[in-house]
């Protein structure tokens, strides 16, 4: 079906965005409208700029670290590494962050960090003093630290980077024990945690396998059955496109008819296999010439190819007043942060096109990073426990584990999930998958119900903030401002 393009409304930016979905919310909540506004803005961003001699010269950097919402310590969010990164954006992202944990009960307030960058320009001794150097002007600030604000990967960061950085944390804060805990996403021999990696992306799975069972919210997007043989457009295969892509085809039958990449767009019907393209990509830097599906040198129409479901995983805002009157998936999973502007949003709901939004659909990243901010302060190995001389001992952890977590204040808590699974003497991997699904389920649950029950909720994204503006409110009126 192709339509005649919508009427030149002008876009708004993303932070701009973010606040239109956030009034959409708040209007059909009963909360003083002083605490709405004082949710709603951001409460600092901080702009280092800083020099680091390269190739003989001095070169200056711009980064920035957003802080959204203390209602809860530490502040939670990713550092990104592109040349788009500016402070609109970051307040923006952390914005989405503070929504992101209230709505899948991360007890973090929410942040996000940027570095004004090109990572493919650098050599990788020159990144590395480059994020030592950021870290340094970011930890000299309390702007990393394992009680008040925790990065983690974004965009053109990590686990390298977050190796460095908490090294440089280490390096400085030499005599604190929790030093570990000042970032997530950490490589294992580093203090993380099995699992981190693959962690937005198989939250994206779960998300999808969790709306699966939910007919009536199928049949809002015209859709039946379970996931087998349905139809998946990938835009971008980053670290999210890729796991996600691979999991929804490797496990749950589903068919990946088209990806779309920086350098334009594969397209195969009959399926497209993952890892080979993956592995395409890594040796050529792109997805030009790729012998084993038709290749299509601008990427964006694929966009607009029939599927069933649309997965957009890279930027903000890539299905916007321009394209969203030619979308023809059924469902759109915000696998990234803010791809549908709030203009597109109202199309493709006036459309009948279904969007699972983003503050839920990736959250699977930020849940793991809390199961590793967790390990990091218990000090335990997470799993491989022998299980019947242990018990005793697993509930003494358990018991320990609930103590620290709740000393850290907010009525913060181990989901049941998770300890049971710990008690039972799961593997870490096991734990973590464990504790993700049912974060990711839970999460649903609250979103849907809430939709479901109130016909003024046009949507699972309206429902989504009406959920986490509820729980950062309660937050607020439990401790003061
Ligand atoms: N950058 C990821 C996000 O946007 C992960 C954040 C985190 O783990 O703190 O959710």
């Amino acid at each position: 079906m192709t339509t005649s393009p919508s009427p030149q409304v002008p876009e708004p930016g993303f932070r701009q965005s973010v606040d239109m979905m956030f009034n959409h919310a708040v209007a059909l909540m009963d909360l003083p409208s002083g605490l709405k506004e004082k949710i709603r803005v951001c409460n600092a961003t901080y702009t280092v700029r800083f020099g680091v001699r390269l190739r003989g010269q001095i070169q200056t950097f711009t980064g920035y670290r957003a802080i959204h919402s203390e209602h809860t310590e530490p502040v939670k969010g990713g550092i990104r590494y592109a040349m788009g990164v500016h402070q609109d954006e970051v307040e923006a992202l952390a914005a989405l962050m503070t929504y992101k944990c209230a709505l899948v009960e991360a007890p973090f307030g929410g942040s996000k960090g940027g570095l004004r960058i090109d990572p493919r320009q650098y050599e990788e001794h020159e990144l590395e003093a480059i994020t030592r150097r950021f870290a340094y002007e970011l930890i000299k600030r309390d702007l990393i630290h394992p009680s008040q604000n925790v990065p983690a990967p974004d965009m053109g960061t990590g686990e390298r980077e977050m190796a460095w950085i908490a090294d440089q944390y280490a390096r400085i804060q030499t005599t604190d024990i929790n030093a570990r805990a000042c970032v997530t996403g950490k490589p294992l021999n580093a203090g993380g945690i099995q699992g981190r990696v693959e962690a937005t992306g198989r939250g994206v799975q779960y998300a999808l396998r969790e709306f699966f069972r939910h007919p009536d919210d199928m049949a809002e997007a015209g859709l039946t059955g379970t996931l087998d043989g349905k139809r998946i457009i990938v835009q971008g295969l980053g670290n999210v496109g890729y796991h996600a892509a691979k999991f929804l085809s490797e496990e749950d039958g589903a068919r990946i008819v088209a990806v779309i990449e920086h350098d334009g767009g594969v397209i195969d019907p009959s399926g497209i296999d993952i890892e080979s393209l993956r592995l395409w990509i890594a040796e050529h830097g792109g997805v030009r010439d790729y012998p084993h599906a038709q290749v299509v040198p601008d990427g964006a129409v694929l966009l607009e190819e029939p599927c069933d479901i649309l997965v957009p995983a890279a930027l903000e805002g890539v299905i916007n007043l321009e394209n969203a009157e030619r979308i023809r998936a059924k469902l759109v999973i915000e696998a990234a942060n803010g791809p549908v502007t709030a203009g597109a949003d109202e199309v493709l709901r006036r459309r009948g096109i279904l969007v699972i939004p983003d503050l839920y659909a990736n959250a699977g990243g930020v849940t793991v990073s809390y199961f590793e901010w967790v390990k990091n302060l218990g000090h335990i190995r997470f799993g491989r426990m022998q299980r019947r001389q242990e018990e005793a001992r697993h509930q003494l952890v358990v018991d320990e584990l609930e103590r620290i977590v709740s000393s850290m204040g907010n009525g913060m808590t181990l989901s049941e999930g998770f300890k049971t699974q710990y008690l039972r003497g799961a593997g870490e991997l096991e734990l973590v998958r464990s504790g993700l699904d049912d974060t990711m389920r839970t999460a649903y649950q609250s979103m849907s119900a809430l939709w479901r029950r109130r016909a003024d909720v046009p949507d699972l994204r309206t429902a989504a903030y009406i959920v986490a503006i509820g729980r950062v409110a309660e937050s607020y009126r439990a401790k003061g401002l």
